[in-house]
């Protein structure tokens, strides 16, 4: 995919998460105020597997958030703000959360995914297709399911 020009030279043509320069592509940051027209940044394949919860967060390669959490760009601020919950059972990340500031209007938009309470799960590919609710019912459990 091809970056948009706006976005190129924003992220200097790197992962705005961990400065990568492989695979990138837009990262729509996800519960973003529909208002928002900043509500994209962009990502490398492995920031974007982790997010997405494609595979197990890797807790060395987000050592790159103690950085990115200081970006001026509200959408790069909201990711690491989620993803240091993600990981807020790692030391590290609990003391870059401590230290991290997020206006109003920001942790509003942070908390909309609800990381800052959920564990961490990576979900088999059907569940990731389902609303994000914690109080989904399994497909199995339907009554009628033959
Ligand atoms: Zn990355």
């Amino acid at each position: 995919m091809k970056l948009p020009e706006d976005l190129k030279l924003r992220s200097n043509n790197s992962c705005e998460l961990c400065a990568a320069t492989g695979t990138l592509a837009v990262y729509e940051v996800p519960f973003s105020p529909e208002a928002r027209r900043d509500n994209e940044l962009v990502a490398c394949e492995k920031c974007r597997a982790q997010l997405e919860r494609k595979e197990a967060l890797d807790a060395a390669h987000w050592q790159c958030l103690t950085t990115s959490m200081w970006s001026e760009v509200p959408a790069v601020q909201v990711v690491s703000w989620r993803m240091l919950n993600r990981l807020r059972n790692e030391s590290w990340a609990a003391e870059q959360l401590d230290m991290m500031y997020l206006d109003d209007e920001l942790l509003a938009w942070a908390k909309a995914s609800g990381d800052h309470e959920n564990d961490d799960v990576v979900e088999l590919p059907w569940t990731a297709m389902a609303p994000p609710s914690r109080t989904a019912t399994p497909l199995c459990s339907q009554s009628h399911w033959m």
